[in-house]
């Protein structure tokens, strides 16, 4: 179909009414929100057809689950069934947010105990049951285990390191909504995570009920992208957009989608990670009416591509949604060649193309998961040319300030020999000589 046809068929859409806010409860803190909402069981979707439930839930008892989940239900959640355990809105309401209920699961060392007691923690505590169960109980340095749960040195403030070091805070024309690139925005939808990263870029945000996803905030972001021809990209962030419900998300899509000028819609989540109940056939139904639809995941170690979430990520490229991946760097998280390597492997057979690789952003109590740049840049010289080039993801730095992401390869260029041929090394390290040629006037 042709571009303007096709942007006009899109433009001719219908946008629903915004969901009232007492109808959807979503200016309403996230937890109240969610108990008031949460029905016990999954409910039928599509239609209330017979064939449909048979399907729904035959698909229930089919589904697979990793074994590591498996035990820590049976022994922690005894009495709760696998439709309840499978009930994105029961992990949510049963996630574990306090040290009482922490102790239930882990033997806390002591630097976990002295920051679950220090109040001035920048970011709350939130684990879904499911992401707990992918943590080490014992081991206070297990990866995954060092990313949710709070040690004493987030609280510590080291030097460069700010509460908003890509200064978001100054490239915002109205709240929620960072334009710092010609032709994209950045739209945060909430500032709510179903689980806290304790390496969170905008921990002085989220998960402090200061983004809600009111009519009233959303409307002026889509009457500024309205006002702004430049922006054919809007990257729907947060918090993660995909704790808000189906209705709200799909008013906020069909709005997006009612602005010509709007070309692409990007959904960045970190939900087929932690809590892959949330992909629904219901929210892939929904979603797939909004192309074209890409989607960032964030992935930050290969004990996150379980059954489970191998399923979510099918659910949505069967629904014909590009999946990236963006993984940030930490230290004794995913700081080797072996690791990171083994994360972009499960990734692509997740149907989910390595995107980005962040060096952490210097965010106040990140030193403990900062890496130097150097590391950054060897673990790409140990993957390019021992793997496909697709594992292979863009290595950033998000200046501080706002300059925006800037790319880092290691440098292969060794230099010219006398005639002006280039000189190149090859992922081994063996120099190789190209006939660059100069530029001709005549050609
Ligand atoms: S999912 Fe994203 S927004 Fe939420 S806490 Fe983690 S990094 Fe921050």
């Amino acid at each position: 179909m042709h571009l303007k046809a096709y942007n006009n068929r899109l433009c001719r859409k219908v946008v629903p009414a915004a969901p009232t806010e007492d109808e959807e409860g979503d200016d309403k803190p996230p937890d109240q929100r969610l108990l008031q909402t949460a029905p016990s069981y999954p409910q039928p979707f599509f239609t209330p057809s017979v064939k449909s439930r048979i399907i729904y839930f035959s698909q229930q008892r089919t589904r697979q689950t990793n074994p590591v989940s498996r035990a820590f239900r049976k022994k922690f959640y005894p009495q709760v069934p696998t439709k309840l355990w499978n009930s994105w809105q029961w992990q949510v309401n049963n996630r574990i947010r306090t040290a009482g209920q922490l102790k239930r699961f882990l033997a806390l060392s002591p630097d976990e105990s002295a920051a679950l007691e220090n109040p001035g923690a920048k970011l709350p505590l939130g684990v879904t049951p499911y992401y707990m169960s992918l943590v080490d109980r014992n081991d206070a340095q297990s990866p995954i285990r060092r990313t949710v749960i709070p040690t004493i040195c987030e609280t510590l403030r080291s030097p460069g390191e700010e509460d908003d070091p890509l200064g978001e805070d100054s490239q915002s024309p109205v709240p929620g909504l960072v334009h710092r690139y010609p032709d994209r925005v950045l739209l945060l939808a909430t500032d709510f995570c179903s689980t806290f990263c304790r390496y969170c870029t905008r921990s002085r945000v989220v998960g402090h009920n200061s983004i809600y996803p009111s009519r009233s905030r959303l409307e002026a972001a889509f009457d500024y992208i309205e006002a702004t021809p430049s922006v054919r990209d809007v990257l729907l962030s947060g918090g993660d957009p995909l704790m808000l419900g189906d209705e709200k998300l799909n008013w906020i899509l069909t709005r997006l989608r009612s602005i010509k000028h709007v070309e692409i819609i990007r959904i960045g989540t970190k939900v087929p990670a932690v809590l892959p109940q949330r992909i629904t056939p219901q929210l892939v139904k929904m979603l797939r009416n909004h192309h074209p639809l890409w989607m960032s995941l964030h992935f930050i170690h290969p004990d996150e591509c379980t059954p489970e979430t191998h399923r979510a990520c099918t659910m949505l490229a069967d629904a014909g949604i590009p999946l990236g991946s963006q993984t940030v760097l930490l230290k004794g998280v995913n700081d080797s060649v072996e690791t990171m390597t083994s994360l972009m492997h499960g990734l692509m057979k997740m149907r989910v193309r390595p995107y980005y690789l962040y060096q952490c952003d210097p965010i106040t109590g990140s030193a403990s998961f900062r890496t130097p740049v150097q590391k950054g840049l060897e673990i790409l010289a140990g993957m390019r040319g021992f793997t496909s080039g697709y594992a292979v993801p863009t290595y950033v730095v998000d200046a501080p300030g706002g300059g925006g992401k800037i790319p880092l390869m290691p440098d292969y260029m060794a230099g010219r020999d006398e005639a002006g041929e280039l000189i190149l090394r090859n992922y081994k390290g063996d120099l190789h000589r190209y006939p660059d040629c100069q530029e001709n006037p005549v050609f």
